[in-house]
């Protein structure tokens, strides 16, 4: 297996970026702080077929929204034991998904992917002229971040560098997928706990490069021309503005970043994290707020862990974490913040979504947003850091 060793531009000086195969072809990505250790080169030894994996999308004639339809992923792994967990590193015999005997973060293409093929040789266009029944190829790339080669960490457990160097393989990702022919947003987002139903423990993420916009991105983008027809300003600009000024719902500020539990949250703890500066992904931003972003994200997990986690038995909160990024086509108007929720309504409570929500879309929250920050800023790391 040939490996390619390229230091990205535009991040960490430090950072050493190494594409490799898989036996199947899909693509791996090692990010390593400083150069990278020998070993990036290990050749993966399962006799694995090609990868030939095949989707739709179908239209959804009465909301307009993309449905992904990937009948193959039924036979995914599922909950393996620790010791044949496919993200741990390949030693002592057992073979991987990651050949090198050891890494720090890795990427690679997913083996049981909902998106997949290359647009160039799928058709773009829908497949069927009846407008009831669109359908196109799912075209895309589903890709797994691992962000620790230590099975029974979570993010949270993480230092302030290692999670940095997430960042840069986000934005590493971010950028390269982008500029896949068809792809119209990467959706960079981490599954965390088998509440969530997260089937691997490895911690680890997901890329999603969509060949749609997503549907709440496109109700974001809707309510934002309707703020600048109104008030010729931005919506995200005045949103974080406004929070800012008003504090009651701001749960964290730093110099660079503000998060605070939206007014109409629509989950019992919900938290928006916004960088002060407008940017449509995470290439937007500046080393300043890139050295900053660790810090700030890794002390919300873990006050989301004070609240909803069980120390004594070593169950960190489930959660869902999700970089709201700018569609490539049409995205002006979206600011890049992440969107941080757990599915507790207490330690022992889980919120469910049942008949209005998942019937109706329409989000019944028996917390008060103001009454979650006030919680989340209790919980807050008491030695140093940014917290207020
Ligand atoms: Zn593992």
């Amino acid at each position: 297996m040939a490996a390619t060793v390229t230091t990205t531009a535009g991040l960490a000086g430090s950072t050493t970026r190494t594409a490799a195969r898989l036996a199947d072809g899909r693509e791996l990505i090692y990010f390593d702080r400083g150069e990278a250790p020998a070993g990036r080169d290990a050749a993966d030894l399962r006799p694995l077929d090609a990868a030939a994996p095949s989707s739709e999308v179908r239209l959804d004639p009465l909301t307009g929204a993309w449905v992904t339809v990937a009948a193959h992923r039924q036979v995914r792994t599922y909950h393996p034991p620790a010791d044949q967990c496919p993200l741990c590193p390949s030693r002592d015999g057992r073979l991987s998904e990651i050949p090198a005997a050891d890494y720090q973060v890795a990427v690679f293409e997913n083996r049981f992917p909902s998106l997949a093929g290359n647009p160039a040789t799928h058709p773009v266009q829908p497949t069927s002229g009846d407008p009831l029944h669109t359908t196109r190829p799912g075209t895309g790339r589903c890709e797994v971040v691992c962000f620790t080669a230590d099975h029974s960490a979570s993010f949270a457990d993480l230092d302030e560098d290692r999670a940095r160097l997430v960042l840069d393989a986000w934005t590493d990702r971010t950028a390269e997928l982008s500029a896949l022919e068809g792809v119209r947003q990467v959706y960079c987002f981490e599954n965390r706990g088998p509440e969530i139903g997260v089937t691997l423990a490895h911690p680890h993420g997901q890329i999603y490069a969509l060949p749609f916009t997503t549907p709440r991105t496109a109700r974001m983008i809707e309510q934002a021309a309707r703020h600048r027809a109104a008030t010729g300003r931005n919506l995200f600009e005045d949103l974080v503005a406004a929070e800012r000024a008003d504090g009651e719902r701001v749960v964290l500020a730093g110099e660079h970043w503000t998060a605070f539990v939206p007014f109409a949250a629509r989950w019992p703890y919900e938290v928006h994290l916004h960088p002060h500066r407008r940017v449509p992904d995470l290439t937007g931003l500046d080393e300043d707020e890139r050295a900053e972003l660790p810090g700030v994200y890794l002390e919300l997990l873990r006050r989301f862990d004070r609240l909803f986690g069980d120390a004594e038995r070593h169950v960190p909160a489930p959660y869902i974490s999700a970089w709201h990024q700018a569609p490539t086509v049409d995205g002006g108007e979206l600011a890049l913040h992440l969107e941080l929720f757990t599915v507790r309504r207490t330690a022992d409570k889980l919120k469910y979504l049942a008949g209005t929500e998942s019937g109706m879309e329409a989000f019944m929250n028996d917390v008060a947003p103001e009454d979650a920050a006030r919680r989340l800023r209790e919980v807050a790391t008491t030695t140093g850091g940014e917290q207020q």
